[in-house]
């Protein structure tokens, strides 16, 4: 194990090394938004499947309406859905929809707006659409394109391909089950609240939201429940949530006398590869391996258990369920203050990205204690004040990841 505090890069490099993606399974195409696709599909058919109208009109033959205007034989008509009758000859149209096949022959669909719209002759007064309006076989995709890629991940627009291309179900990486376990004599649920009331005990609030934060990274929480500081309690909780895929602790990890987490997994025989990272807040982060898994124990502190999963266990279940693009990319961003941290640390201050016609600007969300989770509630990104530097003046540049691309979104319609 190491022993020195380790840098966030080594910390997540280390971590990263230790995660494999998960096992795949087929999936139907309606449930599988957000997953990461483990086959390539190739299109079995092309689409559209037939030379389509773009336009409600009449299919003609261009070199009927060279001198207009010019009146042409209606010899019938075609709905979308509809067949394709027989091919058309000179002086003739075909009545037809959007979305219907053109019949052979026809090299243009005139739009009825430049017509008479007539039932058994119909009058073409524009010339402005010779040889348009006709969508090819295949435009979209052809048989035999490659449609997606093993690695690429099923974003709405992919579901509607696969939809029309027919492939009703597909092979993804499999989400993994997080378990999350608590620890602290203070804690207790929302259930418990009258504790609270009394004075005596806080909500375990890691308890709610890193399963929300898993489920949002795209794992399936489980929850390992709250458990005092004591080693047996520890451990029977622990031993209880090892049926998962990853497995996180929170809180104890410290050098409190009563921080038992490590010594209890070490017990267990966990392997554990590093403790303690050169950040803040979240500093005393633990990885290791347990009977065969990752464990990411983070710190009890609220912002900190935050604060890590973002920077830590985010990235992790991205890793598991397949992806490859695991970070946020930093922004840079003008601080509207000053900003001073202490400590030869890399700090993530909870920061409020707003855009101005100067580009992105960053003021802190008030307090930077760990414990005030409030100013992660408030935050969209993470400002990066690297170790060695402590002090920034008010219009200075630093970088910011951001939190779930909301400092990329507005209230103002875009123009
Ligand atoms: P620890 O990491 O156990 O030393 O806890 C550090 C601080 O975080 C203490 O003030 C704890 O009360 C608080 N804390 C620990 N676990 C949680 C939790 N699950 N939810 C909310 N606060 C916690
Ligand atoms: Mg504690």
């Amino acid at each position: 194990m190491t022993t020195r505090a380790i840098s966030a890069a080594e910390a997540s490099e280390q971590i990263l090394a230790s995660i494999e993606r998960m096992p795949v399974e087929r999936v139907p195409l309606a449930s599988s938004l957000g997953a990461v696709l483990a086959e390539t599909i190739v299109a079995r058919i092309s689409v559209p499947p037939w030379r389509s109208s773009s336009m409600d009109g009449f299919a003609v033959r261009s070199t009927d309406i060279s001198a207009l205007p010019r009146t042409l034989r209606v010899v019938g008509e075609i709905a979308a859905g509809g067949t394709s009758p027989v091919e058309i000859a000179e002086g003739e149209a075909i009545k037809i929809m959007t979305g219907a096949p053109v019949p052979a022959g026809a090299d243009t669909v005139v739009r009825v707006e430049d017509t008479d719209a007539g039932a058994t002759s119909v009058e073409i007064r524009n010339h402005r659409d010779a040889r348009r309006n006709v969508r090819p076989l295949g435009e979209d995709f052809r048989e035999g394109d490659v449609l997606l890629n093993a690695g690429d991940r099923i974003t709405p627009a992919a579901i509607g391909v696969l939809a029309s291309a027919g492939v009703s179900t597909v092979s993804t990486f499999r989400p993994p089950t997080v378990s999350i376990v608590a620890s602290g004599d203070e804690l207790v649920r929302i259930d418990n609240f009258a504790a609270v009331m009394q004075g005596e005990r806080i909500v375990s609030s890691n308890s709610y939201s890193l399963p929300a934060l898993v489920r949002d990274a795209g794992g399936l929480p489980h929850d390992g429940g709250i458990t005092r500081d004591n080693p047996s309690s520890l451990r029977d909780a622990i031993n209880g949530a090892m049926a998962c895929d990853l497995l996180i602790t929170s809180g104890g990890v410290s050098v409190g006398e009563r921080d038992f987490t490590r010594s209890v997994m070490r017990d267990i025989g966990a392997d554990i590869k590093f403790w303690r990272a050169r950040i803040r807040p979240g500093g005393p982060i633990v990885f290791g391996i347990v009977d065969g898994r990752p464990w990411i124990g983070l710190p009890g502190n609220p912002v900190s258990a935050l604060v890590t999963f973002e920077l830590f266990v985010r990235p992790a279940i991205l890793k598991m369920r397949g992806e490859t693009l695991l970070f946020p990319v930093p922004q840079l961003v003008t601080l509207e203050e000053r900003v001073a941290v202490s400590g030869d640390l890399t700090h993530y201050l909870r920061v409020v990205v707003t855009q101005s016609d100067d580009g992105p600007r960053a003021r802190l969300t008030g307090t930077q204690s760990s414990g005030a989770l409030t100013s992660m509630l408030r935050a969209n990104a993470l400002l990066i004040v690297p170790e060695g530097r402590r002090e920034y003046e008010r219009g200075e540049k630093l970088r910011a990841l951001p939190l779930q691309n909301s400092i990329l979104r507005s209230a103002i319609f875009p123009s």
